[in-house]
């Protein structure tokens, strides 16, 4: 359950409405009616409306900019507070980078741009003020522009200023220094509006929290793809599994998940070929609605991509982030199923490498060092 409405898709990408959004239009009519009456009340939904169109615009900025690298975008999520592009990965080419971050507030700045042409070159100064935003829908409109490029140059992740300023920095420092440098920042950018806010807007009280969280959370999946360029999948993988075969039941299963630890069971055929996966989720499912004598290749997933095991890891870690699986497949020369990559074990790994000073100072396995300092 994601508590999102997709209401459309624009060349491959699923447009999403959070359900928050349409309280969030009530409660706008709402507090307008009670000051304007049903006019009012019209004119602010519509001006809630179009500024939405208006961040949609933004959010396809970048995802167009993004397709011109190859990079799809899944999915759009409008939330009050703004839209979220899901892209599948972020390049690590400065130039690319900047681009696709640049493009989101360049279309506001073209909005903005046209809107002050369509006013005739003039602006009328009651649209600065909020409570007449739909009075002057235009004007109105145009100040909301402005605020929103201002607002995404903020040098802090999530903000697409902060990537901005992680992609100048990656051009001299590499993407691993940049990032820990960009996200210090950010969290620093935090601290003062969380500060600003306990004086003024306590809005900025709730965006300081906002942009604290998603500082963390990007200098740790930069983190995660570090650790893995220059190991193989081998390195990583759990070796040691149950695995269940194609005439499992569900009932086997059942007990399979009670006398070991694993969560995802892989089912493996007679020639050791993987099948599909039954993840607990998936089992427990099948057992209340389907029954006990289940077939488990009638509930198990069956698109699970294989990787070599002497792949590089970072390609099976950008398989389980893009397509959030519950794990990927490890195979031989002969085909056959050797091990499992998981997100869980993938962060053991990563507390096993942080906890190895010696292996700081040098790429494992001698690999390439891309980033110069691959340890955040
Ligand atoms: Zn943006």
């Amino acid at each position: 359950m994601t508590w999102s409405i997709p209401i459309g898709t624009v060349k491959g990408t699923v447009i999403r409405v959070h359900l928050t959004f349409f309280l969030f239009l009530l409660w706008i009519g709402g507090a307008h009616y009670a000051q304007g009456g049903q006019e009012a009340a019209l004119k602010g939904v519509a001006f809630m409306l179009l500024l939405f169109l208006c961040v949609l615009l933004h959010e396809f900025g970048h995802v167009f900019a993004a397709r011109r690298y190859g990079v799809r975008t899944p999915d759009i999520t409008l939330l009050p507070i703004g839209g979220v592009a899901r892209l599948e990965r972020i390049p690590e080419q400065p130039s690319q980078e900047l681009i696709i971050a640049a493009a989101g507030p360049a279309v506001n700045v073209v909005i903005a741009a046209v809107l002050y042409l369509v006013l005739g070159g003039s602006l009328q100064p009651e649209a600065l003020e909020p409570r007449t935003a739909g009075d002057n829908l235009l004007s109105s409109l145009l100040v909301a522009n402005v605020f929103l490029v201002l607002f995404n140059l903020i040098p802090a992740f999530p903000m697409d200023g902060g990537r901005m300023l992680r992609a100048l920095l990656a051009y001299r420092l590499g993407f691993g220094r940049a990032t820990q440098i960009a996200a210090s920042i950010g969290q620093g950018v935090a601290f003062l509006l969380g500060f600003l806010g306990l004086f003024g807007n306590p809005m900025l009280l709730f965006i300081a929290v906002f942009v604290y969280l998603g500082a963390a959370s990007e200098a740790h999946a930069v983190q995660m793809r570090q650790v893995s360029q220059g190991m193989l999948v081998s390195d990583a993988m759990v070796t040691r599994f149950e695995s269940l075969s194609p005439l499992s039941r569900i009932e086997d299963a059942v007990q399979c998940l009670i006398h070991t630890t694993q969560h995802e069971f892989p089912i493996v055929d007679g020639a050791g070929v993987l099948r599909g996966i039954l993840t607990r989720d998936d089992m427990i499912r099948a057992l209340r609605d389907q029954g006990p004598e289940t077939s488990v290749t009638e509930v198990m997933q069956r698109d699970i991509p294989t990787v070599h095991r002497l792949q590089s890891l970072e390609n099976a870690l950008r398989l389980l982030q893009e397509k959030r699986l519950p794990a990927i497949a490890v195979t031989d020369n002969a085909g056959q199923l050797v091990g499992l990559v998981t997100p869980e074990n993938i962060g053991e790994t990563m507390m096993v490498l942080a906890a190895r000073p010696e292996r700081r100072a040098t790429s494992p396995r001698g690999a390439p060092d891309r980033t110069r300092s691959p340890w955040g």
